[in-house]
């Protein structure tokens, strides 16, 4: 295989199609998908070199895959880190953290408006290997520095939240974290390598939902940890190669050949997402909408400054009602009407979604604990696709201009 070695400092538009483009003998253009489980040899002792890492090349794709290692260096090259390893899913590269930058008797700080599985995972399935976790108020920084402890080893954070988009402060939590000899830890899953880079902001790793903007096409599954090489690549990618959490080398390039279109999608469903939210935030059947790109959020300075100046794809508002009964059909309601919005939990794709949290994501809260998460029944999230915007408007009109 061959390859040419890129200018330095280009852009992550540049790198997103330019960066780890690997060429086999027939110079294919597009990056070809090697879809193969193991690797033949040229000679005995060739093989008993490469399996004793004292020479490079490919063995067997659960250790190493020139598709999955493309993606890898791709996304690492976007999020401006040393290195990259692809996991399954991204719950897989949360497992992946847990079960390489912890051990027992650790103590992990961690939001709590994480991704729903994130807070299983920590709060309950890793209680059983001795790690214990405190969660606490995204926006807080105070709270977040109140509950370290000697034994702290990670702070573990998701910005913007799902579904109410609010931010933490990335530079602040990683100054608290390195204070205390700790790791921080972003699940940038929602706002990508377009909207923000964390490693930027001095987040150590950086966490990838690769099934949502990545893909951007809601196909596969897949995820990826980003950091230093001294991490990612000798302590994750090791555990990686013997625990065998590893992307698929199909969905590896799904991805791969997602991320060509990620900044203009991103960009393009951002800037759709913060007409819509003006436009809801504008219709008298809508009491609240929650946007880092508008003005009204709380934390927008942070957004602009944070998220190089875009809300990104996702929103969120409460529709017209009163008490939990008529907020929960009013809310239905307008998503039970529109014939163009799936109503499906995913997000990040080029088809608009539209999902009522109380009901799917944050069902098994009780009532309580989505009332402290201020998870009301007429909330609604949408995240926006590439569709023409007046065609999501009269969708959500045609429930929203006929509430009870
Ligand atoms: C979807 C999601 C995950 C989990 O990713 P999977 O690929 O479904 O395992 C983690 N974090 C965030 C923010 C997500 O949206």
């Amino acid at each position: 295989m061959t390859h040419h070695t890129l200018p330095r400092n280009l852009h992550p538009e540049t790198l997103a199609v330019r960066e780890a483009v690997e060429r086999s003998q027939w110079g294919e253009h597009s990056e070809a998908l090697y879809l193969t489980s193991s690797f033949v040899q040229p000679d005995c002792a060739t093989a008993a070199r490469r399996f004793a890492n004292e020479e490079a090349g490919y063995t067997y794709s659960r250790t190493a895959n020139p598709t999955v290692a493309s993606f890898e260096q791709r996304l690492a090259a976007m999020e401006g880190t040393e290195c990259a390893v692809g996991t399954s899913t991204g719950m897989g590269a949360i497992l992946l953290m847990a079960l390489t930058v912890l051990k027992a008797g650790d103590h992990v700080v961690c939001s709590q408006s994480m991704f729903g599985s994130t807070i299983r995972l920590l709060g309950g399935e890793m209680v059983r290997f001795g790690i214990e976790t405190s969660f606490v108020a995204q926006t807080d920084v105070a709270a977040w520095k109140a509950a370290i402890r000697p034994n702290t080893r990670l702070l573990f954070a998701e910005t913007p939240t799902n579904p109410l988009t609010d931010l933490c402060d990335i530079e602040a939590l990683a100054g608290l974290a390195h204070a205390h000899g700790a790791l921080l830890a972003v699940d940038n899953s929602f706002a990508s390598p377009v909207l923000q880079r964390p490693a930027r902001f001095g987040a150590d790793l950086i966490i990838h939902s690769g099934t949502k903007l990545l893909d951007g096409q809601g196909r596969t599954m897949g995820g990826a940890v980003c950091g230093s090489t001294a991490v990612v690549d000798k302590i994750m990618g090791t555990f990686l190669r013997s625990g065998g959490l590893n992307i698929a080398p199909f969905n590896a390039w799904v991805m791969l050949k997602g991320m060509e279109t990620l900044a203009l999608r991103v960009r393009a469903q951002s800037a759709a997402a913060l007409e819509l939210a003006h436009w809801l935030e504008a219709h008298p059947n809508v009491t609240r909408v929650y946007y880092p790109g508008l003005e009204s959020h709380p934390q927008h300075a942070l957004a602009m400054r944070q998220q190089n100046g875009m809300g990104g794809p996702v929103l969120s508002f409460d529709v017209l009602g009163e008490g939990a009964e008529q907020l929960r059909a009013n809310a239905f309601h307008v998503a039970d009407s529109t014939r163009v919005c799936s109503i499906t939990a995913n997000l990040g794709d080029v088809k608009t979604t539209i999902t009522h949290p109380a009901s799917t994501s944050h069902g098994r809260l009780s009532e309580d604990q989505r009332r402290a998460a201020g998870i009301g029944q007429g909330l609604l999230r949408i995240s926006v696709g590439l569709e023409h915007l007046d065609d999501l408007k009269a969708d959500l009109s045609r429930g929203l201009d006929t509430l009870s």
